[in-house]
């Protein structure tokens, strides 16, 4: 190659590193540069924004939900399993230790009648089985106690109705238990499993239950039905089931007051509103709710009523706050209708549905 041409080509190649440097400069400053944002096109951006997502929440994801929820079961509530393992667990088991098994467990509220007829049958079965192996006892514990707790039971929630009617989900119980929290809960996650809901404020005595029972409903996207201050209870549950019927939601949610099981007049009144109610269509659930920091008061709440109205699931809250978790079998002994929920917290998505190996897992911590 002559030396004019080498010249001539590397000449060329100068030149092209040079225009490449020159051209990426340029695309990088015309990037930086970008014109300010039209402010018209901004906003509508924004109000498209604003549109796709509503401040209206999603619920917590059922499963990751329930996973912290038993972490929290077995915090409240370890004291009760670990005691009773940490009895099994002795070389003898002699009359003081069972005695000791009997106050473990009526300290929990599991109440006396089933506290007896457990000890009866865990006494037998290590009798025949053997207690020496401690694996085997807590199995055998176990196992027991999952039949104690009730593993037959429908616990699901009717939250459908039949012949094209909305399910309908009346919630009773004394003031302060809970109810509002739970109607608002429940809401939340029909609304996680696409179902359409409706709720009925006839809480009509205090405005401020139905601005909370309202607010709940904002926060998912659920309409709620409310009357008059003062109005009659009655009346509101049964607009919100004829809306619910003639609108063709899935299910309506009533909130009713919490009436003193101990006012004869107040007590009425509920019975009034499950019977106006069913003028139009059936009252697929009766959910009482009890906090099970109450312990024998709550049981009283329950047997009062269910005189009222025909009880079909129990929701028991702030099991959080109480290592006292026996109440879940000495309500279900008292009423003979399960407990579907277990409410484990203040916050929106403490609400559980109750399993009776889960709760017994978490009990034992196994
Ligand atoms: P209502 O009067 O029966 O409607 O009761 P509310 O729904 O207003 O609840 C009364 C209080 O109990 C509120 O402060 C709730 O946050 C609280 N609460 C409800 N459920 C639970 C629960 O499972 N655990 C705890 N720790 N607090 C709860």
């Amino acid at each position: 190659m002559s030396i004019s041409l080498l010249t001539f080509v590397v000449a060329l190649a100068v030149v092209v590193v040079l225009l490449g440097v020159v051209v990426g400069v340029l695309i990088s400053r015309q990037s930086k540069e970008l014109p300010p944002p039209d402010p018209d096109v901004a906003e509508q951006i924004d109000e498209q924004v604003a549109e796709q997502a509503p401040t209206i929440e999603r619920p917590e994801e059922p499963r990751g939900s329930l996973i912290r929820l038993r972490a929290r079961l077995a915090r409240s509530q370890g004291s009760l399993g670990q005691g009773l393992l940490a009895i099994l667990g002795r070389d003898r088991l002699d009359e003081a230790a069972w005695e000791e098994i009997e106050d473990t467990l009526l300290a929990a509220d599991v109440g006396v009648v089933p506290t007896q007829e457990f000890i009866e049958t865990l006494r037998t079965r290590l009798r025949v089985e053997g207690a020496q192996d401690p694996v085997r006892a807590k199995a055998v514990l176990r196992d027991e106690l999952i039949k104690v707790v009730g593993p037959d039971f429908d616990r699901s929630l009717v939250s459908t109705g039949a012949d094209g009617n909305p399910g309908v989900v009346l919630v009773v119980g004394v003031n302060g238990t809970g109810k509002t929290t739970t109607v608002g809960r429940i809401a939340r996650a029909l609304v996680a499993e696409d179902k359409t809901v409706l709720l009925g404020a006839a809480d009509t005595f205090r405005a401020a239950a139905a601005d909370q029972l309202q607010t709940w409903g904002e926060r998912v996207g659920v309409l709620t039905v409310r009357g008059p201050e003062g109005g009659d209870p009655a009346s509101v549950g049964f607009e919100a089931v004829k809306r619910g019927m003639e609108e063709g939601f899935d299910t309506v949610l009533v909130d009713t007051a919490g009436r003193l099981h101990t006012k004869a007049g107040l007590m009425d009144e509920l019975g009034k509103v499950k019977r106006v109610i069913e003028k139009i269509a059936p009252v697929t659930e009766v959910l009482l709710v009890i906090d099970a920091t109450t312990g024998q008061n709550g049981l009283t709440q329950a047997r009062v009523f269910s005189e009222v109205v025909d009880v079909s699931g129990i929701v028991l809250t702030k099991l959080d706050g109480t290592a006292k978790g026996g109440i879940v079998i000495a309500v279900q002994r008292e009423l003979g209708v399960p407990v579907k929920f277990v409410g484990l917290g203040e916050g929106v998505d403490d609400l559980a549905p109750f399993d009776p190996t889960e709760f017994v897992d978490a009990l034992l911590d196994t």
